[in-house]
């Protein structure tokens, strides 16, 4: 969405195809809600320092989609942690985030046998709700034609552009529409796109992951905790529903699979369709009790269940990188995966140092 309004911004004639009947229904909707500092991401150095960048920005142009009104902690959790606490301050101050010792207030909270520190930092959570009628008011102002329900088949090349094959998934009709430049912005389904055009697989590693939502109790209704960093759990407003997310390292992910270059595709969506949800949320509790006994007053509601999807050498470190591959496959056929959502000023920056629409 943000893509499309720059482009018409530009003076392009733009057409955003989405196949759901609304837009951010998927993963933009079915996340964490966090608007990242840098905080989480202690192992790749790269990462801290863009969301660094992209917050303040990030904040000041949807402020009124951003949830500030509460007070955001990270734990160190041992023995299994992959950084202590004093690695995590330095860290802070290498990328030049505040840390301060949390309060007593939460410090009481915790086990003190599994959490070496709390640390009070600033992160925020955004509302995916409000952002998506943000941008939609934003694509009307910018002319950009909107088509729901429609499903992106297939892209060829006709001539100097690209014919793109469509299919109403109300109707089951099918049409094309031809275009000079196509960005594939399907996040979990770029390779579905170019599996059914003949073009090669992009490398991307898959989760199904489950986000649960719940009603904390009142000591964190004003709070967002992340243990850091190994296998261990958040718990974040999440201001579109107005409960909590509760995810976890080890019961987050369900299971996962590759995509990769010469192997056959996997639809993740129809992955998506087909999966059981049998929900992991005793499991998440009962483990995340441990470092926090407060959580086990945490009133389940109900889970999200959303495709992650991450490039391959992320699995290491940690890092959210763009993908962003130009003429893939075809000339003027660009694929574009952001991480997280304030990666959208990293798209738009990759986008334009390549002045491809010039
Ligand atoms: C469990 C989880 C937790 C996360 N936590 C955070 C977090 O806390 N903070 C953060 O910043 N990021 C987080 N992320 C990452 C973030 O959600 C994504 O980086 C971001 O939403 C990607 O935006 P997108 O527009 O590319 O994807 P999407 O919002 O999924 O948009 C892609 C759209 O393409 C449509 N589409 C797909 N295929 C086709 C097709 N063939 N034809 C037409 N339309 C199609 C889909 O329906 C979808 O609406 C998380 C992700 C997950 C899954």
């Amino acid at each position: 969405m943000y893509l499309a309004e720059s482009f018409a911004q530009a003076g392009h004639d733009v057409q955003l195809i989405e196949k759901e009947q609304s837009f951010m229904s998927r993963a933009s909707f079915n996340n964490q809600a966090r608007v990242h500092n840098g905080y989480h991401y202690p192992r790749s150095i790269l990462t801290a320092l863009r969301s660094r960048i992209s917050f303040p920005r990030f904040v000041k142009e949807f402020g009124t989609c951003v949830d500030s009104d509460f007070a955001k902690y990270y734990l160190i959790g041992k023995p299994l942690g992959k950084v202590s606490a004093k690695q995590f301050l330095k860290f802070c101050e290498r990328i030049g985030a505040s840390c301060e010792p949390a309060p007593s207030s939460i410090q009481k909270l915790i086990s003190p046998n599994l959490i070496e520190a709390c640390f009070s930092v600033t992160e925020y959570a955004f509302d995916a709700q409000k952002l998506r009628d943000l941008m939609v008011s934003r694509l009307q102002a910018a002319s950009v034609r909107c088509r729901m329900g429609v499903l992106v088949e297939k892209v060829r090349q006709q001539g100097t552009g690209l014919l793109v094959t469509l299919r109403d998934l109300a109707t089951d009709e099918q049409d094309e529409i031809y275009a000079d430049h196509v960005f594939n912005c399907t996040y979990s389904h770029i390779n579905y796109v170019l599996a059914r055009s003949g073009i090669e697989l992009v490398p991307l590693k898959h989760e199904m992951t489950e986000m649960c939502l719940v009603e904390v109790p009142d000591e964190l209704k004003k709070a967002g905790i992340t243990v850091m960093c190994g296998p261990f759990f958040s718990v974040m407003p999440f201001p579109s529903a107005g409960m909590h997310s509760f995810s976890h390292v080890r019961y987050t992910p369900h299971y996962e699979w590759l995509d990769k270059p010469g192997d056959t595709y996997c639809d993740a969506q129809m992955k998506f369709d087909e999966d059981r949800r049998t929900s992991a949320w005793r499991y998440m509790q009962k483990d995340a009790m441990r470092y926090m006994p407060i959580l086990g007053e945490c009133r389940y509601e109900r889970s999200l269940w959303e495709v992650k999807t991450v490039l391959p050498r992320s699995e290491s470190d940690d890092s959210r990188p763009i993908l962003f591959r130009a003429h893939h496959g075809l000339r003027g056929f660009h694929c574009v995966m952001g991480g997280k959502i304030d990666n959208v000023y990293d798209a738009v920056e990759a986008i334009a140092s390549q002045q491809l629409l010039n």
